[in-house]
Order: C-alpha cells, then sequence, then structure tokens
C-alpha cells in the first residue's frame, strides 16, 4: 500500500534528514570465508557447500587469508585505521537461511575503523563521510519463497533455501551519522554507494556487481524536527540494490516520515523493504536499538593481529583512488563535463582509457564507444566492453583517420569484428570494405552521373554549386558508399568544368 507522502521540499522546511548507510562488498576469493567450497555465481543449487558452512557437527572454520588481505585494502582505501587486533565474533539467531543459527561476523573489534570518504556531488558539493567501521563477516544463503505472487513470505507455498551463498565472505562498511545532508540526501545516498562501488572494483576485491548482490546497500533515514536537538526515530531500508534505487528510497523515506510526523503519528524502529517496482518502502521487521544477538567471541577462530608490515605493504599494493584519476583523465582528454559523465555513467572509463593508451584519440574512442558499440551492446544487451577489444577499435579508428575507410565502412568493418571475423584490416580485406581512393575510378563514376543528368552539370557550370549533391549521390551510390565524398566533390567540380 502505498503511504501518504508529503512534498520533499516540504519535508525539508520541516525536517532535517539524518543519514546512515550499511553497504556489504561480497568479495570476489576463490573461495568461501571459513572453508574451501567455491564462491561462485550461479552454480546449482546447494553443491558449493560443506559441514563447515552447513554449521554440521564437526566442521570448523578456518580464515580465508586472502579475504582478510581484500579486507585491510578495502579498510585502506577507506582511509581506516587497521585494528592491530581482531577478532570475530558469533552473531545468534535463527533464521532459515542460516545454517550455522549464527553468523560469523565481527562485533568490538572490527578489522577497519575510523575511515572517511570524500564525495563529489553534482552541483561541485563536496561531502566528507566518515566511515566507523568496515568488518569482515560471512554471508547467510538465499531463501526462494515460491507460490506467492510477491517473491515474498507471505502468501508463499513453500521456500527453497540454497546455502551456496552462506559462508561467502563479506565486508560490511558502516558510516557514522550523516548530517547536514539537507536537499542532497537522496543524491548523497547514491554518490556514496557509487564510490564505494568504484573503490572495491578498482581494488579488484569484489566484482561490484550491484544487480547479482555483489554490493549491497541498508539505508538508514530520520528525520529531526527543525530547531530540535533530539534524533528522530529511524528506519533502516534494506539490501537496495541500484544507485537510483537507493536514490529513490531515501527520498521516499523522507517524504514518508514527515508525512507521518506532521500528521501527529511516530516512526517504528524497523527495518523496511525497498519495492523497486512500484517505487515504495514497506514495514519489515521491529528493530530496537537493544536487540539481543548474545554475541560472544567465535571460539573455533584465533583473533587476527595483522603485523603493520604487512599492512604497509598492502598500502603501497593501492590504486589511484578513483575520484582522483576520474579528474586526471578528463583534463588529459580534455572533455568536457557532459561528455565525460556521459562515459563514466556508461561504465566506459576502462575502455577509453585502453583505446587511447593502443593509439586513438580520446574523442574517437569516446565517439565510438558511447555511440556505435554501445548501440550495438544495447541490442545484443551485453555490456559495452565485452563486444570489441580497445586495440581492435584503435585500429578501426587508425583506418577511418588514414581515409581508408568512411565512418558508414567503418561500422560495417566493427560488425564485421565482433561477428568473429578477425581484425579490422582482416574484415576490410574480406568484405572488400575499403574507400575507392583511385580517382580514375571515381572519374569514370563521376562522367557518367554528370552526362546522365545534363540538366545538374548546366546548374553546375552556372555557379548552382548546391546542384552538385545530387551528382556526389549517385556517385556514392555507384560507389557502394566507398568513396571519400569530399574527394568527390572536388571531383565533381573539377569534371563539371572540363568535360566535353
Ligand atoms: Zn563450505
Amino acid at each position: 500500500m502505498k503511504a501518504e507522502l508529503m512534498d520533499f521540499d516540504k519535508a525539508l522546511e520541516l525536517f532535517e534528514p539524518v543519514l546512515g548507510f550499511e553497504v556489504h562488498v561480497e568479495l570476489n576469493t576463490k573461495t568461501k570465508m571459513f572453508c574451501g567450497c567455491a564462491n561462485e555465481f550461479g552454480s546449482g543449487a546447494n553443491t558449493n557447500t560443506c559441514p563447515t558452512c552447513l554449521g554440521l557437527p564437526g566442521g570448523l572454520p578456518q580464515v580465508n587469508k586472502k579475504a582478510i588481505e581484500s579486507s585491510i585494502r578495502l579498510g585502506l582505501a577507506l582511509g581506516c585505521e587497521i585494528a592491530e587486533h581482531s577478532r570475530f565474533a558469533r552473531k545468534n539467531y535463527f533464521y532459515p537461511d542460516t545454517a550455522k543459527n549464527f553468523q560469523t561476523s565481527q562485533y568490538d573489534d572490527p578489522i577497519c575503523h575510523d575511515g572517511a570518504i570524500t564525495i563529489e556531488l553534482e552541483s561541485g558539493r563536496l561531502v566528507t563521510v566518515e566511515i566507523e567501521r568496515a568488518h569482515m563477516e560471512d554471508d547467510a544463503g538465499k531463501l526462494t519463497h515460491m507460490g506467492g505472487a510477491t517473491g515474498r513470505i507471505q502468501g508463499a507455498d513453500y521456500s527453497l533455501v540454497d546455502y551456496n551463498r552462506g559462508g561467502v565472505p563479506l565486508v560490511e562498511i558502516v558510516t557514522q551519522m550523516i548530517e547536514g545532508a539537507e536537499h542532497d540526501a537522496p543524491e548523497i545516498g547514491k554518490t556514496y554507494v557509487a564510490a564505494i562501488r568504484e573503490i572495491v572494483k578498482a581494488l579488484g576485491v569484489s566484482n561490484a556487481r550491484m544487480e547479482e548482490g555483489n554490493v549491497r546497500c541498508d539505508a538508514n533515514v530520520s528525520l529531526r524536527p527543525r530547531g530540535s536537538n533530539v534524533l528522530g526515530t529511524r528506519t533502516e531500508t534494506k539490501n537496495v540494490n541500484s544507485l537510483r534505487s537507493v536514490e529513490r528510497a531515501v527520498r521516499y523515506e523522507i517524504q514518508r516520515q514527515a508525512a507521518v510526523l506532521s500528521a501527529g503519528g511516530t516512526i517504528t524502529q524497523e527495518t523496511r523493504h525497498w519495492h523497486e517496482d512500484t517505487g515504495i518502502t514497506s514495514a519489515g521487521r521491529p528493530k530496537s536499538d537493544a536487540d539481543d544477538y548474545r554475541y560472544f567471541p567465535e571460539p573455533d577462530l584465533l583473533p587476527m593481529a595483522p603485523s603493520r608490515e604487512w599492512v604497509e605493504e598492502l598500502r603501497l599494493t593501492l590504486p589511484e583512488p578513483p575520484a582522483a584519476r576520474r579528474k586526471r583523465l578528463q583534463a588529459a582528454w580534455g572533455f568536457v563535463n557532459l561528455e565525460f559523465q556521459d562515459v563514466v555513467n556508461s561504465d566506459l572509463l576502462d575502455a577509453v582509457e585502453a583505446t587511447v593508451a593502443a593509439g586513438a584519440s580520446a574523442q574517437a574512442a569516446r565517439k565510438w564507444w558511447t555511440g556505435e558499440i554501445a548501440r550495438l551492446a544495447n541490442v545484443a544487451v551485453v555490456p559495452a566492453d565485452s563486444l570489441v577489444a580497445p586495440a581492435q577499435l584503435a585500429a578501426l579508428i587508425e583506418l577511418v583517420e588514414a581515409g581508408t575507410l568512411t565512418d558508414r565502412l567503418a561500422r560495417q568493418v566493427l560488425e564485421g569484428v565482433i561477428a568473429g571475423e578477425g581484425a579490422p584490416a582482416e574484415v576490410v580485406a574480406g568484405r572488400g570494405l575499403a574507400v575507392v581512393s583511385d580517382d580514375g575510378a571515381l572519374i569514370t563514376a563521376i562522367d557518367t552521373a554528370l552526362l546522365g543528368q545534363p540538366d545538374v552539370l548546366a546548374k553546375i557550370r552556372d555557379g548552382k554549386v548546391q546542384a552538385a549533391g545530387a551528382v556526389i549521390g549517385a556517385v556514392m551510390k555507384a560507389m557502394r558508399g566507398q568513396a571519400d565524398a569530399a574527394r568527390v566533390r572536388e571531383l565533381v567540380l573539377e569534371r563539371a568544368a572540363t568535360i566535353e
């Protein structure tokens, strides 16, 4: 049911939004967090399981070193301190997707704490988001509720459980309270999650595909009446799985809570579900600060004490921060904001960079990637950068710039490259697509066209140069498009003056 909503601006007049985000990042280690099972998306149900991740008696966990390494690198990239001593804790609760009856998480000794990242909004406003902690934990399995209309447990006939995801390593990144967001609150949510996604991608520690749940965001929103010092009651909208949804969910909660509070109602501290299709949140389960998970130190795992030398070694492996890289590339390529944003939003930064590195001009690389290749990728429903290798595109662009291909011919060559007919030069040879640069062949076609249209010839001779268009068109058609239109035009004017 759609709740009563207050106009966004009106809500901001009456209340100050206070935000907080918990982002879960699934690490792309080969194996799970505490056992040797494959960490793989899309395997047959319950095939990647063992006694340890199923919580069977006698199963003993062992920490995945790569997961610790990834967590430390992520923490360093978030400006966090890396704890000298850190340990795992059991978070006890029963739910069918958690075979162990507890989640192995971290409680009072997280591996990373006290960081911050600065994000830039479209207006240019810089917002520093402080990170309280980034801790390691394992993921739960996945429940699928069958038979109901909504895919939720309510109304379902039965539920299936797949424990393949159970035990996959996660890092949960928890922000401090974000105050002063004001009208930018929804955009801050989106931009913050985008920044986290960009960082984990640059680090290579996660596949970072939100649609596969590699990066999931819980958004906490509360409203404080203007002039009050008391924080409002917050809701926690769970598992928001796209950047746009984070923005919409934050905006929706602000508008919904403002309507409830203005009508004299109270906000229930609870989790809420985000509904992508209808764009609303609905009540989940009540959640109090006193939720007692009976945390206690995990007795089967040793505490971690990463040496300072190792932490410093890992710091040296950090990539250039994504925000700095974007600034550097935009300056180097000379793109205006709109051009650059187009590349970033299409997730083609790496592709354009690699194409430029292979020798193409930045503008040509941008034009091809965000134009024709993006169009073909859209039709094929695949990522654009999976269609053609940057080096192939650079070779194609070189053929255009050398005058061997017109843009139109180049698009045909590109199709050939994508169809697996070989490198651009091979497709040009194989399909016979090169521009006819032999003036003799062009002149024969031009003379035929001019003599075939004596009225046009007369007009050109009268100085009505625009009449040449008809002849140029006829010649291009005769050459099956494989001629350079500018050269044809030059020759048409020359021949019109001299032809008998
Ligand atoms: Zn296992």
